[in-house]
């Protein structure tokens, strides 16, 4: 029996529902602008109904939900352009606000810089870091550990030892 002939092995897995998704979040972003904007609101008077709903909403939605249903992993930018809380689209200026929050003291540190994308729709707050860099990942760190002290293996297994 052949395990999956060249063919298969180079198309990518579930390649619909790539293009379903991309198809969702194109109508999604195309419906939303092509409403009014939502108004700014103080974010203190929380109304409990939603100021938009409807159509660009339940497509963002159903994106969302075809995403987990497959285990297809979305994009940074369509992941953070869909407000967790209502699902709307987050189009910057129209539907959410951007910010930018630096909570150090006197806001000296440029590494506690934070964008803040607010949505307008029901006030959720989505927050990234901006100024630190990421650390890498434990294999990598490793791999420079290694790369940086070359040492006989007795040694390296204390090391490790004291890390964990
Ligand atoms: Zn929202």
């Amino acid at each position: 029996m052949a395990k999956g002939s060249a063919n298969q092995a180079k198309s990518v897995p579930n390649k619909h529902l790539h293009a379903r998704i991309a198809y969702l979040h194109q109508a999604a972003t195309h419906l939303a602008l092509q409403r009014p904007p939502i108004t700014h609101t103080n974010s203190s008077h929380v109304d409990p109904h939603l100021q938009q709903r409807g159509l660009p909403l339940l497509l963002a939605a159903q994106l969302q939900a075809v995403s987990l249903k497959a285990q297809i992993r979305l994009s940074h930018d369509m992941k953070r352009a869909i407000c967790k809380v209502c699902s709307t689209p987050l189009l910057p200026d129209t539907t959410s606000e951007t910010s930018i929050e630096n909570k150090s003291r006197a806001e000296k540190k440029s590494c506690a810089d934070v964008l803040v994308i607010q949505c307008r729709n029901c006030h959720a707050e989505k927050r990234f870091p901006v100024g630190v860099q990421r650390q890498q990942k434990k294999a990598k760190r490793k791999a420079a550990f290694a790369a940086s002290n070359p040492q006989p293996g007795k040694q390296t297994n204390e090391t490790e030892m004291d890390n964990v």
